[in-house]
């Protein structure tokens, strides 16, 4: 298939959008204790399936990758905060669980994640978890015609400086379009008035992730799984917005979601 548009508008996004963030919602609701995170992998795989839709992920085999990636979700558990290979591992109570999921529909690419404590869990990751939504929020109100990547990036930065973590630059935000991995690149720190200028029809996901005591990551021998490097927990929420003249439009908004 040729595609020929280039930029999109929020309405091409938003079906993809749109089936990324039902998919998110179904599995934050599945993340109880005792389920595996292969089965999530398997709902998600089904949604896909019934939506005629394609991952992202499952052929996804960058430099960094050990391999094609094989799975459609990045289940990343406690110290592992990106990227994790879905394995056969069942959530306990108290587990922190991000969930990462990129999808084409239509020919448009959305790109989403969320993090949740399984069960009951410890009010400091739920601070984690909600510093991450509060500095996405704060990125997504920068989106806006003239302002630069900068102004994304230094306000998410501020976020998390302000609740006392690291942050780490390596691993960050970027646009999507045709493909999941597009420029800008969009770190979680930054100075403002720096960067590529926004400009209408730019789709960008949006993805602060903090972990409590570092900024550094190794890589699991899964060849994938990001942990911090301390052994602390991590959190990530990300939007995929598109920039339009009226303001950000945030296409993979959830419906129970007061952002
Ligand atoms: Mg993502």
């Amino acid at each position: 298939m040729v595609f020929r548009k280039r930029h999109p508008s929020a309405d091409d996004v938003m079906p993809a959008g749109q089936f990324v963030a039902g998919v998110l919602s179904a599995l934050e609701a599945a993340a109880t204790p005792g389920v595996n995170l292969l089965e999530l992998d398997r709902i998600a795989s089904g949604m896909i399936a019934d939506a005629g839709a394609t991952s992202c992920y499952v052929d996804y085999h960058p430099s960094f990758g050990g391999s094609p990636f094989g799975k459609v979700l990045c289940t990343s558990v406690n110290d592992a905060v990106l990227h994790g290979l879905p394995r056969d591992q069942v959530l306990a109570p108290g587990d922190l669980l991000s969930v990462d999921f990129a999808v084409s529909l239509n020919g448009w690419v959305a790109d989403s994640a969320l993090s949740v404590v399984v069960g009951d869990g410890a009010d400091a990751d739920r601070q984690l978890i909600a510093a991450t939504r509060e500095a996405l929020q704060e990125g997504i109100n920068q989106a806006i015609p003239g302002n630069r990547v900068g102004d994304i990036s230094a306000a998410i930065g501020v976020v998390g400086k302000d609740y006392g973590y690291l942050i780490n630059t390596d691993f960050g935000g970027h646009g999507v379009g045709r493909t999941m991995h597009e420029d800008p690149s969009i770190p979680n720190d930054g100075t403002p008035g720096t960067g590529p200028k926004l400009v209408p029809g730019m789709a960008l996901a949006i993805e602060p992730w903090f972990m409590h005591t570092t900024d550094e990551i190794v890589t699991d021998e899964d060849g994938w799984t990001l942990r911090s490097v301390d052994g602390s927990r991590g959190a990530h929420s990300e939007h995929t917005v598109v920039v339009t003249k009226d303001g950000p439009v945030i296409v993979t908004r959830r419906h129970d979601e007061d952002f």
